[in-house]
């Protein structure tokens, strides 16, 4: 099987997500034939450095010993099982270890089997709840700059033009309220009060508020501080609204704690886990809730009142043995405290993009760094300048915009590191030459 052959025959059948399928004309898709740790490899033995987890999900490694095994394992019992009526040992286990690991009130797990859908659970799930109790709250608040993925749902909680412009005729009721321009404090005070300005004018139409806990991902690793989490969280307490966090692409340790909420200290109604869960092996997601919000829902036969959602893959025996392995490996081989360390490596690292006269900025939370590069128009496309520079340098960068982020597995190593931010440098250099 030869590379061209296969980006050909892919081209005849396969539309790629998030692409403009004219782009490769130009730009050839990469078959990778394998990978191992932060290395992917293509067909004619180049290696890239996997500086974004395959779209953030890939904790450890590609082709990690540990987690192969244990799907392996896995695979002498159970593939999957139905989950409506049956249940099985690794979704028990990983949900007693879900509870534990979360704020003390979220209880109980309601599984899916991609973030979209862990949002569509939340939202539906609030707004049924408050129907249950008598209240119709038909509208969510979510922040400007959001992005909560695809379906139609998420997809009208986030404010990104560019995937929601499309499709504005056909989206469910959402208000837009201000993120916190960046990480003072004073912005975080600032959002805080338009947010209870909307609180105090439209509290009774809302049944929930949505957040992506300190950093917005999608929205060009766009940082805010933990204070805004305690300011809009107080809100929702005091105006009975459900506090959701999307913890899909921070979760897991992204940020420098296990969730990035455990920087705030609070508990929200409703937290949405995806993403890094699985460790980038197979599809997976979870809706961590209240018991509060659970007994809202449990009553005697009343279809009305039960909550009939499902997707066919839910609770896969399979992605909950990867899961469990992913609380393995956090647990037996203190990666927190090492990431603090690497993070910190990051850090010193990323103070020297400052040096560049085309840098505006810089920022990072955790295992998350940023640069925005100044002066180019749209049309310039310089992401894609810098993806094409990181690729014919060995490293896979994939630029939000005119954002260089760096999101690599928490194996990384200090080398690594150098390399990956070096080639970003160098190519953002360029850009000047
Ligand atoms: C990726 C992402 C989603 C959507 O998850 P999918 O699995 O891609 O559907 C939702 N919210 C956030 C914050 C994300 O980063």
């Amino acid at each position: 099987m030869d590379n061209l052959s296969l980006k050909n025959r892919d081209l005849s059948n396969i539309w790629h997500p998030c692409t403009q399928m004219k782009d490769h004309e130009r730009l050839p898709l990469i078959p990778i034939k394998s990978a191992k740790g932060v290395y992917l490899e293509d067909f004619d033995g180049n290696k890239y450095i996997d500086a974004i987890s395959s779209w953030w999900v890939n904790l450890f490694g590609h082709r990690n010993p540990y987690i192969n095994q244990k799907i392996i394992e896995q695979l002498q019992s159970l593939e999957h099982v139905i989950f409506a009526g049956f249940t099985h040992e690794p979704i028990v286990r990983l949900s007693e270890r879900l509870v534990k690991l979360t704020p003390k009130n979220l209880t109980k797990c309601f599984y899916a089997d991609n973030g979209s859908s862990a949002i569509e659970v939340a939202i539906k799930m609030s707004f049924h709840y408050n129907k249950n109790r008598g209240k119709t709250k038909p509208y969510f608040v979510s922040l400007t700059n959001a992005y909560h993925g695809e379906t139609i749902g998420a997809l009208s909680l986030g404010d990104l033009g560019i995937y929601k412009e499309s499709y504005k005729e056909i989206l469910i009721k959402t208000i837009k309220t201000e993120v916190p321009i960046d990480k003072s404090d004073e912005a975080s005070i600032e959002a805080a009060n338009k947010l209870r300005k909307l609180f105090e004018k439209r509290a009774n139409e809302i049944s929930a508020f949505i957040v992506e806990p300190l950093v917005q991902c999608a929205g060009g690793m766009h940082m805010y501080s933990p204070l805004f989490l305690k300011l809009s969280y107080q809100l929702c307490k005091e105006f009975d609204i459900h506090f959701i966090a999307d913890e899909i692409a921070v979760g897991f340790g992204r940020t420098g704690n296990m969730f990035a909420i455990q920087s705030a200290d609070i508990e929200p109604d409703f937290m949405a886990l995806s993403k890094g869960i699985t460790g980038g092996y197979l599809p997976l997601s979870v809706v961590m809730l209240s018991q509060k919000i659970y007994d809202g829902f449990y009553c005697d036969y009343n279809l009305n009142k039960s909550f009939l959602h499902s997707h066919s893959y839910t609770g896969n025996a399979l992605s909950c043995s990867a899961a469990n392995a992913v609380l393995d490996i956090f647990e037996n081989e203190n990666i927190i405290e090492k990431n603090r360390e690497k993070s910190e490596y990051i850090n010193k690292k990323l103070q020297n993009f400052l040096n560049l006269e085309n840098v505006e900025s810089i920022r990072q939370t955790g295992m998350i760094a940023a640069i925005t590069i100044k002066g180019y128009s749209a049309t310039e496309r310089i992401g894609l300048k810098i993806y094409e520079y990181g690729l014919k340098h060995g490293v896979l960068l994939r630029p939000l915009g005119n954002v260089i982020y760096f999101m690599p597995p928490y194996i990384i190593t200090f080398e690594e590191i150098d390399k990956m931010m070096k080639v970003a440098f160098d190519g953002i250099k360029e850009l000047l030459s």
